[in-house]
């Protein structure tokens, strides 16, 4: 099996290309002649600068290479303006103006710029709740945003982050097919298996053949049940694997895919190391089944057991360890939820 990098699959396909974050602006203001190295870029710190202020602009030309905005109150209490072409051409100087009315939100707080500020959140865990999102935000730029703008923020970071959710649905058939086509053994592997045992059965004699051809092969054969996994019971053995799969939810589908697959594929890899280690070591079972049964022995040896009715599935315990409030000899006869309980506390039953 090989190795796999998990964090490979979250690097970035072209990192040469990746935006760097907004240029600095000396002493809180923008300065004449500094440059972004996008439009993007600008137009995110301006924003970001506005927010923060508590201030707000209108846009007057927003083409390809160029942005120019001048605030709200431009001509009255106010002269603040900016003019972007490749590097900043003019700036005004800071805000004279006044914040008329006192908001828990902004109109440039949008969900975009939200979802840009949160994306180390959101990339660390996508499971993240939302009242995290809006105690970031005020955290970030003291203000309260409501639920549904939290909400879309996080949508968009994730989508930013692992792909849209739509294309999602259109990629995954492709992943499957190109990890078919890396890995096209394995399907192969357990049909031959399963005609190998097969033919060793019908050696034995026509009658195993005639009887297990009644059985439908995909109810006993992996080989054959299209990955079901009859009669299993998979909520439980998702239980097992809860930890490998926590955090994975609430990602568009081909990356939710891509986490479980590369996240078990790390879980089995460790666990058959640790199996081989213990095997090699001479010993039958984990460490925890281990002292569970020596456990188990220890009180056995104070117990023995009659059964008396096979059909109720009852039986006489006898005892000679000496509890509390019991006897010297105590009998208990009674079945509860399958474990046979004696008075002593003591529990015949290897439950793992
Ligand atoms: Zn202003």
């Amino acid at each position: 099996m090989h190795a796999l990098n998990l964090d490979a699959m979250h690097a970035p396909e072209f990192s040469e290309y990746v935006n760097t974050a907004p240029a600095v602006v000396a002493a809180g203001e923008f300065v004449v002649g500094i440059e972004f190295n996008s439009r993007e870029a600008v137009i995110a710190s301006v924003k970001e600068y506005t927010i923060r202020r508590g201030v707000d602009y209108r846009v007057y030309e927003s083409e390809p290479t160029t942005f120019y905005a001048k605030c709200v109150q431009y001509g009255t209490s106010c002269h603040w303006l900016i003019r972007y072409c490749w590097a900043i051409r003019r700036y005004n100087g800071s805000h004279t103006c006044t914040r008329s009315t006192i908001s828990q939100d902004h109109a440039k707080l949008d969900s975009d710029t939200i979802a840009e500020a949160i994306k180390p959140l959101v990339e660390a865990d996508p499971s993240i709740k939302v009242k995290f999102v809006i105690a970031e935000v005020q955290l970030k730029f003291n203000y309260t945003i409501s639920y549904r703008k939290a909400w879309l923020a996080k949508q968009k970071a994730v989508e930013k982050i692992f792909g849209g959710w739509e294309s999602s649905y259109e990629a995954l058939p492709t992943w499957f097919e190109a990890m078919v086509a890396k890995e096209p053994s394995a399907a192969d592997e357990t049909m031959r298996e399963f005609d190998m045992r097969y033919q060793r059965l019908c050696e034995r004699g026509e009658a195993y053949k005639q009887w297990l051809d009644r059985i439908p092969r995909q109810q006993y054969a992996l080989a054959y049940d299209g990955g079901h996994c009859w009669g299993h019971m998979k909520t439980n053995l998702v239980e097992c694997i809860n930890g490998a799969l926590k955090g994975a939810c609430n990602l568009p589908v081909t990356a939710f895919v891509k986490a479980t697959f590369y996240r078990l594929n790390a879980l089995f890899t460790r666990k058959r190391s640790e199996v081989e280690a213990r095997i090699s070591a001479g010993q039958l079972f984990s460490e925890y089944a281990t002292q569970k049964i020596m456990s188990n022995q220890r009180s056995a040896g104070i117990h023995r057991q009659r059964p008396y009715c096979r059909i109720r599935i009852q039986a006489h315990t006898r005892s000679n360890a000496r509890g509390p409030s019991m006897s010297l000899q105590s009998y208990l006869d009674a079945r509860h939820n399958d474990r046979y309980m004696c008075l002593c506390q003591a529990e015949p039953q290897l439950n793992l």
